[in-house]
């Protein structure tokens, strides 16, 4: 450890690592460059943004058998979002990268040994591959992102306009990343995604402690007026800060205080959509808020549309919903991507699963928050792969490719956990057997039953009654004929009502 008191305000920083080049004095911003035994101020660094990061500095956590601690952070910004790179020691004094963007994280090392062939930056497009220590890698994202603020101890000089070049590629949780930063060779972080969890991290901050430093929870509610027609948008600040204003579908960024238009969309009308932004849904005991949603269309000639929802748990992040003409699926944005299993196969947690067909997607409507920033017209390149009741699905823009793993849910369940009952009654009817295996429908199919009964009643009393019993075997068969089955099926669910 290396001490030394602040050229500009006179507090003590500190150097941990002899690799690190320079600090940012976490009193006055001072950026101190190390030279040999002195530190030179040369000017002052951004503060970071407050960002809800349960990381800080001194957070340790495990890492294939070895301890880290955070020593220091830059927070990078790109056209679509900004992420936090924590720069962490090992015990051993070799260094790791804890990349955080919004709740994703991976962790890599410098690599020793390079690929044999490295592509150009500018050739790389997601999708493409990268063969590295026998292992094939897809580019997930490539990014030029610009560095816009800083903290603690960091091994490379970094400042105002700091420009990283980055390429990042998967396989499975593998995860490598090329960066072109300082230039045409690349720098070579290898890695995983990880979770805190699996890292057992240690002095997180706790969500009093993020509260006391934002003034608010991560993921709380928080309004503001659109800076374009003055409407009242809700945004969860710290995770979904990409606003499309419901009013004017104005695009909005808010961060840090500051609100920014990024695009207009004042001829875009309204639309009525089965679910609404503000909607609170449970499923399995959690609620989740409906924070976003837009329409997208398949582009070319077909034309089918479909709306994708986005939901928010502040303990569990994002979940997507999607409703289209087949029906509603539940859909997770996979930090595990799938692996080739042969032709037109993939295999993912040991199932198989299909190619289906490639289409292109456009985003035709939206409203609410994001996570990144969604672009009305923004296209991507979609192809689905089957399995069962299952579909997963690889999602590519000119700078990122994603895979996500959809599961079929009935209509019932899902209007069932936003609590609107009325709407699943007023579904299209199922069959008897279908509504007899789902639930209370057996109390539900009696109801009906009575009224038919007290149709066929009034309509034959008056038959009843000018021809006496004559004839009263056709209503009586009726009735028969519409009681008969209710008695089964209300034996055979007895026992599943919920
Ligand atoms: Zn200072
Ligand atoms: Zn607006």
């Amino acid at each position: 450890m290396y001490q030394v008191a602040c050229p500009s305000c006179g507090a003590q920083v500190s150097f941990r690592s002899a690799a690190s080049v320079m600090a940012v004095c976490s009193y006055c911003q001072s950026t101190l460059l190390r030279d040999a035994d002195s530190v030179r101020d040369i000017g002052k660094m951004s503060a970071v943004l407050e960002d809800y990061s349960p990381i800080q500095i001194n957070t340790s956590g495990m890492f294939e058998g070895k301890r880290f601690g955070v020593v220091g952070r830059i927070q990078l910004e790109y056209a679509d979002g900004y992420w936090n790179e924590w720069y962490a020691l090992f015990d051993d004094g070799a260094a790791c990268w804890l990349s955080d963007a919004s709740g994703k994280y991976t962790l890599t090392v410098e690599s020793a040994t390079k690929p044999q062939e490295v592509p150009l930056f500018e050739r790389i497009q997601p999708g493409g591959r990268l063969a590295f220590d026998g292992v094939g890698y897809i580019a997930a994202d490539v990014r030029t992102a610009r560095c816009t603020g800083g903290q603690g101890e960091l091994p490379f000089k970094v400042g105002e306009g700091w420009e990283a070049k980055v390429a990042d590629y998967r396989n499975g949780q593998r995860f490598v990343t090329l960066d072109y930063s300082d230039g045409a060779t690349p720098v070579i972080y290898v890695g995983k995604a990880v979770t805190l969890e699996t890292l057992a991290c240690q002095l997180l901050r706790d969500e009093t402690q993020i509260q006391q430093s934002a003034g608010k929870l991560r993921g709380s509610t928080a309004n503001l007026e659109c800076p374009n027609c003055g409407a009242s948008i809700a945004y969860r600040p710290g995770v979904a800060q990409h606003l499309v204003c419901q009013t004017c579908h104005a695009e909005v960024a808010a961060r840090a205080g500051q609100v920014e238009v990024l695009a207009k969309n004042e001829e875009l009308d309204q639309r009525t959509t089965t679910l609404a932004l503000g909607d609170i849904a449970k499923i399995g005991g959690a609620a989740w808020t409906l924070i976003g949603l837009m329409e997208c269309r398949e582009t070319g000639e077909e034309s089918s549309t479909w709306v994708e929802y986005l939901l928010y748990n502040p303990q569990k992040g994002f979940q997507w919903i999607v409703e289209s003409m087949e029906g509603w699926d539940l859909v997770t944005v996979q930090d595990e991507w799938p692996e080739a299993a042969g032709s037109g196969q993939l295999r993912l947690s040991g199932q198989v699963f299909n190619k289906l067909y490639d289409y292109g997607a456009e985003v035709v409507w939206a409203a609410g928050a994001f996570n990144w920033r969604v672009h009305i017209g923004d296209r991507t390149s979609i192809a689905d792969y089957k399995q069962g009741n299952m579909t997963l699905t690889a999602e590519r823009t000119a700078s990122e490719l994603n895979w996500s793993l959809a599961k079929r849910v009935a209509a019932r369940d899902v209007l069932g956990w936003f609590g609107k009952a009325a709407q699943a009654a007023a579904l299209p009817k199922q069959s008897a057997a279908a509504l007899a295996s789902t639930g209370d429908t057996g109390s539900q199919l009696r109801k009906v039953a009575w009224i038919f009964t007290a149709i066929i009643v009034v309509l034959n009393l008056p038959i009843l009654f000018m021809q006496g019993f004559d004839g009263i075997e056709i209503p009586a068969f009726g009735l028969v004929a519409l009681w008969f089955p209710i008695f089964k099926f209300a034996d055979s669910s007895s026992g599943d009502d919920d």
